[in-house]
C-alpha cells in the first residue's frame, strides 16, 4: 500500500487564462517537487495556459468537470479527449456545487467517470452530505450511496481518487473535525473494499472543506485521509505553497 499524498487546488470559476498562468508560474517557482503530488484545476479556458506554465515540472493539471460523451451536439460542454489533449491527468467529478447548482445526479457522475477512464484521466470523485443530512445522522448512508452509484459496474481502478467534502464545510470557514473526517474516510474505504477488495487499499481518499495551511496537518495525520481538495486557499500562491509545505512535513 503506497498512497502518495495529494494536494489538489480547485480554482472554481476564478482566474482568467493570464491570471491562472501567473498563479501557476508562482507556484512552480516556489515549490520543489517531493513526496507530495500537487494538482492544479483551473477553469476550462485556462487549462492550456496553465499546462504551458507547468510544463516540465512535477505539478499536474486537472479539470473541474467533463461531459460523458466523447463528442456531439452538447452546446457548452467539454469532452474527455479534449481534456486529455490539453494535458489533464485528473478531473473532478460530482462536486457538490455541480450537484446542487446544476442538477448533476449520481447516474451522470457515473457516466463521467467512465468517460474519464476511457481516456486515461483519473477521476476525483466528490461525495458529501449536506447539513440536513448530517443533522439527521445520515452522513455515512449518503456518502456510501453516492460512492456505490458512481462506481456501478466499474472494475477496480486504483487511480480513483475520492474526495469527502461535507457540503456544509465548503467555503464556510468551518471545516469538519478531523476525527469525523477520518470516520467517514474509513467508512468510504470499507465500502470500496466490499466493492473492489484489495484495490481499496490503494485508492486515495481526500478531505475537502475549508482546509487552510493551519488545519491541514490535522487531516493528513488521519490514517485514511490521503490528501486534501482545496478551494479558497488554493487561489493564492502563498497559501497553496504553505499547504504543500505543511503536507510535506
Ligand atoms: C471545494 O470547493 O472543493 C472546497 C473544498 O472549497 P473550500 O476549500 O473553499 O472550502
Amino acid at each position: 500500500m503506497s498512497r502518495r499524498v495529494l494536494v489538489a487546488g480547485n480554482w472554481k470559476m476564478h482566474k482568467t487564462a493570464a491570471e491562472a498562468a501567473a498563479l501557476a508560474g508562482e507556484i512552480r517557482s516556489g515549490w520543489s517537487a517531493g513526496a507530495v503530488e500537487a494538482l492544479l484545476c483551473p477553469p476550462f479556458p485556462a487549462l492550456a495556459a496553465v499546462a504551458a506554465a507547468i510544463a516540465g515540472s512535477e505539478l499536474v493539471l486537472g479539470a473541474q468537470n467533463v461531459h460523458w460523451e466523447d463528442a456531439g451536439a452538447y452546446t457548452g460542454e467539454v469532452a474527455a479527449p479534449m481534456l486529455r489533449e490539453v494535458g489533464c491527468r485528473y478531473c473532478i467529478a460530482g462536486h457538490s456545487e455541480r450537484r446542487r447548482l446544476f442538477g448533476e445526479d449520481d447516474a451522470q457522475v457515473a457516466r463521467k467517470l467512465a468517460a474519464l477512464w476511457r481516456h486515461g484521466i483519473s477521476p476525483v470523485l466528490c461525495v458529501g452530505e449536506d447539513l440536513e443530512q448530517r443533522r439527521g445522522g445520515r452522513t455515512r448512508q449518503v456518502v456510501g450511496e453516492q460512492l456505490t452509484a458512481a462506481l456501478a459496474g466499474v472494475v477496480p481502478r486504483e487511480d480513483l481518487v475520492v474526495a469527502y467534502e461535507p457540503v456544509w464545510a465548503i467555503g464556510t470557514g468551518e471545516p469538519a473535525g478531523e476525527t469525523d473526517a477520518q470516520a467517514v474516510a474509513a467508512h468510504l474505504r470499507e465500502r470500496l473494499q466490499s466493492l473492489w477488495g484489495a484495490a481499496a487499499g490503494e485508492v486515495r481518499i481526500l478531505y475537502g472543506g475549508s482546509v487552510v495551511p493551519d488545519n491541514l496537518r490535522r487531516f493528513l495525520s488521519q490514517p485514511d485521509v490521503d490528501g486534501v481538495l482545496v478551494g479558497g486557499a488554493s487561489l493564492r500562491a502563498d497559501s497553496f505553497l504553505a499547504l504543500l509545505r505543511e503536507a510535506s512535513l
